[in-house]
């Protein structure tokens, strides 16, 4: 008899960790962040201590405390017993650290089932990242030590002992082809998100089939993506239906076509034109190609984002520009000693930037290039470039274009007080266009109507009252303590 625990995502927005057992298997569909519970306890100043390992982790309720799926360096460095794996595999719906981040904290061993967009994002973020836990794609032993040749204990780390870092046990899995995990059969079909590689699987089990929709819309770029999922849903005896409601108390209803139209009407003329999306969001970021395409701009992405769309370039579900493109510029920001449009040696230059960012400095503008041509350009601004705006220097009728979601808790209200006090000292007039990631109420409802499943589990929503209102008891919603 499969049974399904949900030890993240109900009640809140994310944080998705859905355990599925099924006659002595069990997986993990997501293995998300819960920004609701880890927002209450931290904050980017106050972060989990990794000296604990997953001990600050368990104490404040982020992860559940289960045997056999955590990183063995983590358990043995806070004293506890050897474990043996005890689980058959991670299934992730996509990439987005509500549903993955927290894979850092697993076992190496553990195999993880993703689309190859899914994967080249994880990789991204876990070889662009600095600190943090970010350890997705491999994972780097810690808390080792070794005898050096003085005969003194010393700290293994990655320059001595490169071997410490392992490739974590990723199976790429193509949309519409199933694959197993023991007895369990999944096949993943592609939905269309807020950013490439998005999963909605169809699962079959010894005691029926389950759909798990991960987060999903129809107004982007592949909405027919989300269709045809649907459609293959209702060829499908449906027992049991996981699906997100995010947006289910929300009618509103645009497109990322909008969206474009807005960009490329809302650029500075003669002015720079500062933007921001979310860097993994590429189908946003085609959306200001499409439109600097149109109205004859340049776009300069940083490296970050070259990184990023580099890997997705050879996934097929994956829509990217060429870096090649001449309407791409590449910016590197001023970091370390702040070399960058200087005439110093080119040696000591690079020595400002990380590894993975050294072959992309042959090719690169700076900020006296933005700075010369403000009208010709369009520039990626996260909020983590602002400071790139003194150097820069924005004229007269410059414009910010914001598109990013708005926020929804007090840290994002902070955040974005901040950054329109960085608007106004530059006087950056700003400008908003975004559409959501999530499907809207009543196309959650068809959704349901149209799958027909005896029993529905909403996830990734505050608002259980709709869907019971909507579906009366073959709603379940009651919390499954993690603890
Ligand atoms: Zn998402």
């Amino acid at each position: 008899m499969a049974q399904i625990k949900v030890l993240g995502g109900l009640n809140e927005i994310g944080g998705n960790k859905i355990l599925l057992e099924d006659e002595g298997t069990k997986i993990f569909l997501d293995f998300g962040m819960s920004f609701g519970q880890a927002g209450k306890f931290f904050s980017e100043f106050l972060q989990p201590r990794k000296c604990n390992g997953i001990g600050d982790f368990l104490e404040m309720g982020l992860l559940p405390d289960l045997k056999g799926l955590y990183r063995r360096d983590y358990l043995k460095h806070m004293g506890r017993k050897p474990e043996d794996i005890d689980f058959q595999g991670v299934i992730l719906s996509h990439a987005h650290a509500d549903h993955a981040a927290y894979v850092h904290h697993l076992r190496q061993d553990i195999p993880i089932h993703c689309s190859k967009p899914t994967y080249c994002i994880l990789k991204a973020l876990n070889d662009t990242s600095r600190t943090g836990f970010t350890e997705l794609t491999e994972m780097r032993t810690t808390f080792e030590t070794y005898t050096n040749t003085k005969g003194t204990k010393s700290r293994k780390t990655t320059r001595t002992h490169p071997e410490i870092v392992k490739p974590r046990k990723f199976k790429i899995f193509d949309f519409g082809k199933k694959f197993k995990v023991d007895s369990i059969e999944i096949i993943p079909f592609n939905v269309d998100h807020s950013l490439p590689g998005a999963t909605g699987f169809v699962i079959h089990t010894s005691s029926g089939t389950i759909v798990y929709t991960g987060d999903f819309r129809f107004h982007g770029r592949r909405g027919e993506k989300t269709e045809e999922f649907m459609q293959a849903c209702t060829d499908e005896d449906v027992d049991k239906l996981i699906i997100e409601g995010t947006r289910i108390d929300e009618k509103r209803f645009r497109t990322e076509k909008d969206v474009e139209k807005e960009v490329g009407n809302y650029c500075s003329d003669k002015g720079l034109t500062a933007c921001n999306w979310p860097v993994r969001d590429t189908d946003r970021m085609m959306s200001f190609v499409n439109a600097a395409k149109d109205i004859g701009k340049k776009l300069a992405i940083s490296l970050k984002q070259a990184y990023l769309v580099e890997l997705l370039k050879d996934c097929k579900d994956a829509d990217v520009p060429s870096l090649d493109d001449d309407l791409i510029e590449l910016y590197a920001s001023r970091k370390s000693w702040g070399l960058i449009g200087r005439k110093c040696d080119y040696r000591i230059l690079t020595q400002d930037y990380d590894k993975w960012e050294k072959p992309y400095l042959d090719q690169t503008i700076c900020y006296k290039d933005v700075s010369d041509n403000q009208g010709k350009y369009m520039f990626f601004c996260t909020n983590f470039d602002l400071q790139e705006l003194i150097d820069i220097k924005p004229v007269k009728g410059s414009v910010y274009i914001k598109s990013v979601c708005e926020p929804f808790d007090m840290e994002m209200e902070l955040d974005w007080e901040r950054v329109k006090h960085w608007l106004d000292h530059f006087a950056l007039d700003v400008r908003r266009t975004h559409v959501s990631g999530h499907a809207s109420g009543p196309q959650l409802k068809d959704f349901v109507e149209i799958v027909n499943p005896r029993n529905i589990i909403p996830v990734h929503t505050e608002h259980a009252d709709i869907w019971r209102k909507w579906f009366g008891k073959k709603t379940q919603t009651t919390r499954i303590k993690s603890k």
